[in-house]
């Protein structure tokens, strides 16, 4: 079982998948919790990259970066897990590239799509789980949180709202696939809705 987590910056992506990880595992499950980018060794040099230069990389080195990160941690990480027969629970996926190289960068969404297929192989989530969060939200949440990149600076808030259509864009594209979680609900809630989703799959 692949199940992905999406959303903006401060949606609380990383609390809901422990969360999730912590049921999984009461329930038997062997679950590995990863993330992208950064989910492996290469991944966490490629996320130093495209951090650090955040705003300097060309857009399209960018998705290629990404891409790039996806490509080793699918092919080292995640397939041999759900080979095993087991849970990945990750945050971030494909739907991160389309929503913030695609509409936050401005490239077209299905060669962005494309590029992350082809790095993939195509694999396909059995489930996505929208965090959805409007940025003025996600803003005061992360005012407290330090940050090392220093997101909130970097970023505009037009960027994050343009992030954010495209997401629940997708969703919409693509029900069967995605669950949306309204983000400004207590933890408790959202992590009840996610289990409700997961056991009727898993
Ligand atoms: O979710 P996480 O904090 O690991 O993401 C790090 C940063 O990288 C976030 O600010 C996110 O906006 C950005 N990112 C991105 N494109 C992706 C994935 C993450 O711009 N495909």
């Amino acid at each position: 079982l692949f199940v992905t987590l999406e959303g903006g910056d401060g949606s609380g992506k990383s609390t809901q998948a422990e969360l999730l990880e912590q049921w999984l595992v009461a329930r038997g499950r062997t679950v590995v919790r990863t993330r992208e980018p950064g989910g492996t060794d290469v991944g966490l040099e490629v996320r130093e990259i495209v951090l650090h230069h955040r705003g300097h990389v060309a857009p399209r080195a960018e998705a290629l970066l990404y891409a790039a990160d996806r490509a080793h941690h699918v092919a080292t990480v995640v397939r041999p897990a759900l080979a095993r027969g087991e849970v990945v629970v990750q945050d971030r996926y494909i739907d991160s590239s389309v929503a913030y190289q695609g509409a936050g960068r401005v490239l077209d969404a299905e060669e962005v799509r494309g590029i992350s297929d082809w790095a993939t192989e195509g694999l396909v989530p059995d489930l996505t789980i929208l965090l959805d969060l409007p940025w003025e939200v996600a803003r005061r949440r992360l005012d407290g949180a330090r940050t090392r990149y220093d997101r909130l600076e970097a970023e505009a808030g037009e960027f994050h709202g343009r992030v954010r259509d495209a997401y629940l864009a997708l969703a919409a594209a693509e029900p069967a696939r995605f669950l949306v979680v309204d983000a400004t609900l207590p933890m408790d809630g959202i992590a009840e809705r996610i289990r409700e989703r997961i056991a009727a799959i898993a």
